[in-house]
């Protein structure tokens, strides 16, 4: 019918396309509830070295909606992108971390823990970033080296000066850097030599086939090439099994992430790992 539709053609009714708007509309009306009614919480997975040892972990946020259950972030990250909720969201997230920071730093064995969170695109371009960040740092007595955002590609490619110029005042607090989901972006590499990264998480799609396919393990070397050759971190996400795991550690990648090592779980539970 595609091929029938010309000028004359104004509208089609597209249900699954109106559910999905629907459906939108609904989450972000719960969102808006969300923090004031303590909807959100966070789950922290670990990160290890090539000892296996724990040294830190990513925050991840998590909806519990009272009708709909557990909404996965894929699902309404985008959501809060769009309405602007992003904002507010993002700042409890922040806030949450360095809650935890906060902790860790009493514990002796948790102390040297870093803790990575996600930032979003409208909340890395808001003209007061980094004083929020700051302003969260003072609060929690928090060193900043134990704070890692991490950023995507995509972010990168705006409004470069404002990107960096930003990049730079992070890191001149001594807060890391790290680029999520590395290769599937669409930016050039140059921005890798004129950006403080410290590191570059390699995308787990391309972890997923590492053992089944050539061209994915080709990829993660070549990254992990990129990255050294840079003097940046490696970290690989989404290692699920031994074999990608003894894949990677034999090609020198500094960091793991995934569910052989741990799943998404409770600050608790996370400690469970060193005590
Ligand atoms: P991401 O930052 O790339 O996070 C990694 C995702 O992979 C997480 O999904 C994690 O649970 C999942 N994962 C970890 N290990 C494995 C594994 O071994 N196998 C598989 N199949 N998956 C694994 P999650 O928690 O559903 O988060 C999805 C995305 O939502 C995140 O991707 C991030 O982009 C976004 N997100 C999560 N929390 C936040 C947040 O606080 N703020 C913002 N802006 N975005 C967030
Ligand atoms: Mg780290
Ligand atoms: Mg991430
Ligand atoms: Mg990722």
């Amino acid at each position: 019918q595609a091929k029938n539709a010309g000028k004359n053609t104004i509208c089609f009714f597209d249900p699954a396309l109106q559910e999905q708007i629907d459906h939108n509309l609904e989450l972000s009306r719960g969102l808006r509830l969300a923090l004031d009614y303590n909807q959100f919480f966070l789950e922290f997975q670990p990160q290890v070295n090539r000892e296996g040892a724990l040294v830190g972990a990513e925050a991840l946020i998590r909806w519990c909606h009272p009708e709909l259950g557990l909404i996965p972030p894929n699902r309404f990250i985008p959501v809060a992108e769009e309405t602007g909720l992003i904002i507010p969201i993002g700042d409890w997230v922040l806030k949450n971390a360095c809650k935890q920071l906060h902790i860790w730093k009493s514990h002796s064995k948790a102390k040297h823990l870093t803790l990575s969170i996600n930032v979003s695109s409208r909340q890395f371009s808001q003209s007061n970033f980094v004083e929020q960040i700051k302003a969260c740092l003072n609060q929690y007595e928090i060193d900043p080296k134990c704070l890692e955002l991490e950023l995507t590609e995509s972010m990168l490619v705006k409004d470069q000066n404002d990107v960096i110029t930003k990049m730079l005042e992070l890191s001149k607090l001594g807060i890391q850097i790290s680029l999520d989901d590395f290769g599937t972006g669409y930016s050039s590499l140059t921005y890798l030599k004129r950006m403080p990264i410290k590191q570059l998480k390699i995308d787990q799609s391309f972890v997923k086939d590492i053992n089944m396919d050539l061209d994915s393990a080709n990829l993660c070397d070549a990254i992990i090439s990129l990255g050294h050759s840079l003097s940046l971190e490696v970290i690989a996400e989404g290692v699920e099994t031994l074999d990608q795991f003894e894949y990677l550690a034999q090609r020198n990648c500094d960091l793991f992430q995934g569910y052989y090592f741990g799943k998404p779980s409770s600050a608790d539970q996370l400690l469970k790992l060193i005590f």
